[in-house]
Protein backbone atom coordinates (compact mmCIF):
# COMPACT_ATOMS: atom_id res chain seq x y z
CA UNK A 1 0.00 0.00 0.00
CA UNK A 2 2.61 2.46 0.97
CA UNK A 3 4.81 1.48 -2.22
CA UNK A 4 1.84 2.36 -4.01
CA UNK A 5 1.67 5.84 -2.51
CA UNK A 6 5.08 6.50 -3.13
CA UNK A 7 5.06 5.09 -6.90
CA UNK A 8 1.61 7.48 -7.37
CA UNK A 9 3.31 10.35 -5.75
CA UNK A 10 5.96 9.83 -8.20
CA UNK A 11 4.08 9.66 -11.27
CA UNK A 12 2.00 13.16 -10.24
CA UNK A 13 5.14 14.96 -9.26
CA UNK A 14 6.16 17.53 -12.16
CA UNK A 15 8.87 16.74 -14.86
CA UNK A 16 12.56 18.48 -13.26
CA UNK A 17 11.24 17.26 -9.47
CA UNK A 18 14.57 15.59 -7.89
CA UNK A 19 13.86 11.82 -7.99
CA UNK A 20 15.06 9.63 -5.13
CA UNK A 21 16.29 6.75 -7.84
CA UNK A 22 17.69 9.13 -10.73
CA UNK A 23 17.20 6.95 -14.24
CA UNK A 24 20.49 5.92 -16.02
CA UNK A 25 20.71 4.31 -18.96
CA UNK A 26 23.51 1.65 -18.59
CA UNK A 27 26.56 1.22 -21.33
CA UNK A 28 29.62 -1.09 -21.14
CA UNK A 29 31.65 1.75 -21.81
CA UNK A 30 35.76 2.30 -23.07
CA UNK A 31 37.93 5.00 -22.05
CA UNK A 32 40.27 5.32 -25.43
CA UNK A 33 43.53 6.88 -25.12
CA UNK A 34 44.58 9.56 -22.36
CA UNK A 35 42.40 11.93 -20.15
CA UNK A 36 43.67 14.74 -21.92
CA UNK A 37 43.42 13.26 -25.35
CA UNK A 38 41.03 10.71 -25.54
CA UNK A 39 37.64 9.62 -26.61
CA UNK A 40 34.42 7.73 -25.07
CA UNK A 41 32.64 5.19 -26.38
CA UNK A 42 29.36 3.65 -25.25
CA UNK A 43 29.58 6.78 -22.24
CA UNK A 44 26.55 6.72 -19.67
CA UNK A 45 24.91 9.78 -19.16
CA UNK A 46 24.56 11.38 -15.34
CA UNK A 47 21.58 12.23 -14.27
CA UNK A 48 19.90 15.95 -14.19
CA UNK A 49 19.50 15.98 -10.50
CA UNK A 50 18.13 14.10 -7.63
CA UNK A 51 17.46 14.12 -3.84
CA UNK A 52 20.93 14.01 -3.21
CA UNK A 53 22.98 15.88 -5.68
CA UNK A 54 22.19 18.84 -8.21
CA UNK A 55 24.11 19.47 -11.29
CA UNK A 56 25.88 22.90 -12.15
CA UNK A 57 27.11 24.12 -15.67
CA UNK A 58 30.15 26.16 -14.81
CA UNK A 59 29.57 28.17 -18.49
CA UNK A 60 25.88 29.30 -17.61
CA UNK A 61 26.42 29.88 -13.95
CA UNK A 62 23.06 27.40 -13.54
CA UNK A 63 21.68 24.06 -12.62
CA UNK A 64 21.11 21.47 -13.97
CA UNK A 65 24.61 21.05 -16.16
CA UNK A 66 23.49 20.88 -19.91
CA UNK A 67 23.27 16.75 -20.98
CA UNK A 68 26.23 17.51 -23.18
CA UNK A 69 28.12 18.11 -20.60
CA UNK A 70 27.36 15.11 -18.27
CA UNK A 71 28.84 12.04 -20.03
CA UNK A 72 31.23 9.29 -17.94
CA UNK A 73 32.37 6.02 -18.30
CA UNK A 74 29.67 3.93 -16.61
CA UNK A 75 32.19 2.60 -13.59
CA UNK A 76 32.77 6.94 -12.96
CA UNK A 77 29.01 7.57 -13.14
CA UNK A 78 28.48 4.58 -10.88
CA UNK A 79 31.18 6.01 -8.27
CA UNK A 80 29.63 9.33 -8.12
CA UNK A 81 26.12 7.84 -7.45
CA UNK A 82 27.59 5.47 -5.12
CA UNK A 83 29.64 8.12 -3.12
CA UNK A 84 27.14 10.53 -3.12
CA UNK A 85 24.46 8.54 -1.92
CA UNK A 86 26.98 7.53 1.07
CA UNK A 87 27.78 10.90 1.88
CA UNK A 88 24.21 11.59 1.87
CA UNK A 89 23.46 8.85 4.30
CA UNK A 90 26.04 9.85 6.43
CA UNK A 91 25.16 13.61 6.44
CA UNK A 92 21.20 13.45 6.31
CA UNK A 93 21.24 17.41 6.97
CA UNK A 94 23.88 18.33 4.57
CA UNK A 95 22.72 20.12 1.22
CA UNK A 96 22.83 17.98 -2.01
CA UNK A 97 26.00 17.48 -3.34
CA UNK A 98 27.33 19.57 -6.32
CA UNK A 99 27.84 17.26 -9.44
CA UNK A 100 29.77 19.38 -12.67
CA UNK A 101 31.19 18.51 -15.83
CA UNK A 102 32.14 15.04 -17.19
CA UNK A 103 32.73 14.42 -20.50
CA UNK A 104 31.41 14.98 -23.97
CA UNK A 105 28.99 12.09 -25.15
CA UNK A 106 32.11 11.07 -27.58
CA UNK A 107 34.48 12.25 -25.66
CA UNK A 108 37.17 14.58 -27.06
CA UNK A 109 37.97 18.37 -26.58
CA UNK A 110 35.50 19.93 -24.15
CA UNK A 111 36.05 23.65 -24.55
CA UNK A 112 38.52 25.90 -22.82
CA UNK A 113 37.45 25.22 -18.93
CA UNK A 114 38.86 21.72 -19.05
CA UNK A 115 42.54 20.38 -20.09
CA UNK A 116 41.39 16.57 -19.23
CA UNK A 117 37.74 15.38 -19.40
CA UNK A 118 38.36 13.68 -23.08
CA UNK A 119 37.60 10.25 -21.89
CA UNK A 120 35.26 9.89 -19.67
CA UNK A 121 37.07 9.65 -16.26
CA UNK A 122 37.58 13.03 -15.30
CA UNK A 123 34.31 14.76 -13.41
CA UNK A 124 34.44 18.02 -11.26
CA UNK A 125 32.75 17.97 -7.59
CA UNK A 126 31.95 21.52 -6.15
CA UNK A 127 32.63 22.01 -2.65
CA UNK A 128 29.91 22.02 -0.06
CA UNK A 129 29.39 25.86 1.53
CA UNK A 130 28.73 26.51 4.85
CA UNK A 131 25.45 28.94 3.68
CA UNK A 132 24.16 25.77 2.06
CA UNK A 133 23.42 27.43 -1.23
CA UNK A 134 23.35 25.03 -3.86
CA UNK A 135 26.10 26.43 -6.14
CA UNK A 136 29.73 26.61 -6.27
CA UNK A 137 31.85 28.53 -3.58
CA UNK A 138 33.14 31.79 -4.47
CA UNK A 139 35.83 31.95 -2.45
CA UNK A 140 37.67 29.54 0.00
CA UNK A 141 36.42 30.96 3.10
CA UNK A 142 33.13 29.57 2.07
CA UNK A 143 33.65 25.97 1.63
CA UNK A 144 32.01 23.47 4.61
CA UNK A 145 35.50 21.89 5.50
CA UNK A 146 34.38 19.39 7.22
CA UNK A 147 32.24 18.39 5.03
CA UNK A 148 34.24 18.92 1.66
CA UNK A 149 37.36 17.32 3.38
CA UNK A 150 34.80 13.84 3.88
CA UNK A 151 33.26 13.88 0.05
CA UNK A 152 36.89 13.84 -0.92
CA UNK A 153 37.63 11.03 1.68
CA UNK A 154 34.78 8.85 0.10
CA UNK A 155 36.29 9.68 -3.65
CA UNK A 156 39.45 8.60 -2.76
CA UNK A 157 38.05 5.16 -0.83
CA UNK A 158 36.03 4.61 -3.95
CA UNK A 159 38.72 3.86 -6.31
CA UNK A 160 39.88 7.89 -7.09
CA UNK A 161 43.43 8.05 -8.73
CA UNK A 162 43.88 11.70 -9.09
CA UNK A 163 41.97 14.27 -7.08
CA UNK A 164 43.00 18.10 -7.74
CA UNK A 165 42.37 20.45 -5.16
CA UNK A 166 42.90 24.06 -4.85
CA UNK A 167 45.60 25.82 -3.01
CA UNK A 168 43.75 27.75 -0.02
CA UNK A 169 41.20 24.61 0.34
CA UNK A 170 43.09 23.15 3.07
CA UNK A 171 42.22 19.92 1.85
CA UNK A 172 44.38 17.08 1.78
CA UNK A 173 44.92 13.47 0.93
CA UNK A 174 47.84 11.05 0.34
CA UNK A 175 50.05 12.70 -2.39
CA UNK A 176 50.10 10.72 -4.64
CA UNK A 177 46.37 11.14 -5.27
CA UNK A 178 45.68 14.48 -3.96
CA UNK A 179 47.74 16.98 -5.92
CA UNK A 180 47.25 21.06 -5.62
CA UNK A 181 46.08 22.98 -8.66
CA UNK A 182 45.17 26.89 -9.29
CA UNK A 183 41.61 27.19 -10.28
CA UNK A 184 40.29 24.31 -8.04
CA UNK A 185 39.21 26.43 -5.06
CA UNK A 186 35.38 26.27 -5.68
CA UNK A 187 35.41 22.22 -7.24
CA UNK A 188 38.16 19.20 -6.87
CA UNK A 189 38.78 17.44 -9.67
CA UNK A 190 38.25 13.78 -9.56
CA UNK A 191 39.73 11.38 -12.01
CA UNK A 192 39.37 7.24 -12.00
CA UNK A 193 41.45 4.62 -13.41
CA UNK A 194 40.87 3.41 -16.56
CA UNK A 195 38.48 -0.04 -15.76
ZN1 LIG B 1 37.96 19.07 -13.96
Amino acid sequence: MLRALIALIALLLPHGQPRAQPQVHWHNSLSLGRPDAGTLVRGVRFPAQAATFFTWDPILHRSPDRPWRRWGNERLVRIALNVVAGYARAHPDAPRVGIGDFSRRHGGYFGPKHVSHQNGLDVDVYYPRLDRRERPPVRAEQIDRRLAQDLLDRFLAAGAVRIFVGPNTQLTGPARVVRILANHDNHMHVRIADP
